[in-house]
């Protein structure tokens, strides 16, 4: 089976990256019942239960289409926003701040937590940032904090589209 791949260093961007392209992924980790328990293991987010994997891979374009612009300096759009918040609302209704201040949620785990996990970390991105380390790699469209110390990283990974960029270029994604 692939391997999950974590290049984001924020939830809410690995639940974006859960798609290796757009608008046509060859693969998608919130497309079948296995897929999403494996990735959701590999994140430390694991479930119980599967649930709505529909409404997840709805969200997640909802989280894409916030992250994508302003990794390039652009606003993201208000109506995705607003949807952003009123999930985080909803996960904030079913959560408990447990004594390490962080939110979480009783059992089973599911998607839908899956989803309230990653609207709360985008509401943390977004309000708190570091946005200017935000971008988006230009061959997969994946998107990620920059964590390097000269704020230079343009690829998700240099192990993948970093070194095959310059021969696969026209491929819209990563295998
Ligand atoms: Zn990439």
């Amino acid at each position: 089976m692939t391997e999950v791949e974590l290049v984001g260093n924020a939830f809410c961007l690995d639940f974006a990256n859960t798609v290796n392209a757009r608008p046509v992924a060859r693969r998608d980790w919130l497309a079948t019942e296995e897929g999403a328990l494996t990735w959701a293991a590999a994140t430390g987010h694991p479930l119980d239960e599967v649930g709505d994997l529909a409404a997840a891979r709805d969200f997640r374009e909802t989280v894409f289409r916030v992250f994508q612009p302003v990794a390039h300096g652009e606003q993201a759009p208000q109506d995705d926003l607003d949807r952003i918040l009123a999930v985080h609302g909803a996960g904030v209704l079913h959560a408990r701040l447990d004594r390490d201040y962080r939110l979480t949620w009783p059992p089973p785990r599911t998607v839908e937590v899956l989803v309230w996990e990653a609207a709360a970390s985008a509401v943390e991105l977004l309000t708190h940032g570091p946005l200017d380390r935000l971008g988006e790699c230009p061959s997969c469209c994946w998107v990620f904090l920059d964590v390097s110390k000269n704020r230079r990283r343009r690829w998700c990974s240099m192990t993948t589209c970093g070194s095959r960029d310059k021969s696969r270029r026209y491929y819209a994604g990563r295998g």
